[in-house]
């Protein structure tokens, strides 16, 4: 258990919870999930099916109606062709990432990571015993994968290479060129390939790019996705991943063993959204563009404070090094003194520090309202 990690946000959202017990007021920009409801069709198919008596156990791999409906989107969205039995619903989509990790990684095996990047990949691979191999991303590149370090960690020890676009936490986007010598690498050795895409419909510049499209990766690719953000339904629970057949049936083992099935009324929900009308996501999506270029011109204008304009995904990840102090340090301060709840870098790798992670699925008011609550908090820092 002692390799086993943790994902700070929900830590730092305690917190700032319970500061708020004691009266305190607080703006919450530390944890990603978008402040939108989900869309009333799709409430309105899950109560429906509710009624329709959608109360019972269901298959593990999901409902075949929804693995269809998934089938579908995956092959428009990524243009490639995708058959139900390659899919697997499961609680979130977290859990693909759980479960996955297990099924191929051994002891001592390889895994090349983004770093910064999600915690639980790494707390993952710690876990089963894996080899955590941190690919460091530059903010001089845009957050892009630093293909040096790249192209000499990839050999014949690493057993799976995981990968985020949009990312968490940089909003970083990694460009078709990039993906494109991630997979050539991948046929190359044979390796499998999560690739994260659970931030594809936040893209604010440019078209969305699936490193499935590059030749030899329908073999290897294993795409994680969901509804939880693009349909604003984290506590719906409810995501997939998109995997060789073989795999898939090693997945949902591991499901039987675990969960039994995900809960039968969402999945019908899930049919709802992804069949129906899409406007809420475009128009949440246009939201988030207008507050990421407040949250961006208002960062630059603080003191110490310089951040880049990210492509993707709801974050900003500014550049806090002219403080000269430990991100952390410098993110607990923002809580304590400002009200305001951010994460340290490092909260996502060792490649973070010197940097805060600033969710911005937060209203306008209050993305403003912060910015000024942290400005006299990084004025005295900067001293
Ligand atoms: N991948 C990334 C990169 C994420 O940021 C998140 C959620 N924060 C997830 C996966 C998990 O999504 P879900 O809530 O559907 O489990």
């Amino acid at each position: 258990m002692s390799r086993l990690g943790t994902e700070s946000a929900f830590e730092v959202l305690a917190r700032a919870k319970a500061l708020e017990r004691q009266g305190r007021q607080i703006i919450h920009l530390e944890i990603g999930e978008p402040d939108f409801d989900t869309p009333k069709h799709i409430r309105e198919a899950a109560k429906q099916a509710l009624d329709d008596g959608a109360t019972h156990y269901g298959p593990a791999a999901g409902l075949p109606e929804l693995r269809e409906a998934i089938a579908k989107d995956v092959g428009a969205t990524r243009n490639i062709p995708v058959s139900p039995e390659e899919i697997v619903v499961t609680p979130g989509a977290k859990p693909i990432m759980y479960f996955v990790i297990t099924a191929l990684v051994n002891p001592g095996d390889e895994v090349i990571y983004p770093n910064p990047g999600f915690p639980i990949y790494e707390s993952v691979i710690n876990f089963v015993g894996g080899k955590p191999v941190p690919i460091p991303l530059r903010e001089e590149s845009d957050f892009g994968f630093d293909m040096a370090v790249f192209e000499k960690a990839v050999s014949t020890k690493t057993k799976l290479i995981i990968i985020n676009s949009p990312q968490n936490p940089t909003g970083g986007v990694l460009g078709a060129d990039q993906l494109g010598r991630i997979a050539e690498m991948a046929v190359h050795y044979k390796i499998p390939v999560l690739t994260d895409e659970i931030y594809k419909a936040f893209l604010y510049e440019g078209e969305f790019v699936s490193i499935t499209r590059f030749p030899g990766m329908r073999d290897l690719a294993i795409v994680l996705d969901g509804f939880s953000k693009s349909y604003a339904m984290t506590g719906w629970r409810m995501g997939y991943g998109v995997m060789p057949i073989p795999l898939a049936e090693h997945v949902t083992r591991l499901m039987v063993n675990s969960n039994s099935c995900t809960a039968s009324f969402t999945q019908w929900a899930g049919i709802a959204a992804l069949q129906g009308d899409q406007m809420p996501v475009r128009q949440m999506v246009a939201e988030f563009k207008r507050r990421r270029d407040l949250i961006v011109a208002g960062l630059n204008a603080l003191p110490g404070v310089s951040c880049r304009t990210p492509k993707g995904a709801f974050y900003v990840f500014p550049n806090i090094k002219a403080l000269g102090k430990p991100s952390g340090q410098v993110a607990e301060a923002i809580l304590k003194e400002g009200g305001v709840a951010v994460l340290g870098g490092t909260a996502f790798g060792q490649y973070g520090e010197g940097y805060l992670r600033l969710s911005y699925a937060n209203s306008e008011a209050n993305i403003t309202k912060a910015l000024d609550w942290m400005r006299p908090v990084l004025a005295r820092l900067a001293g």
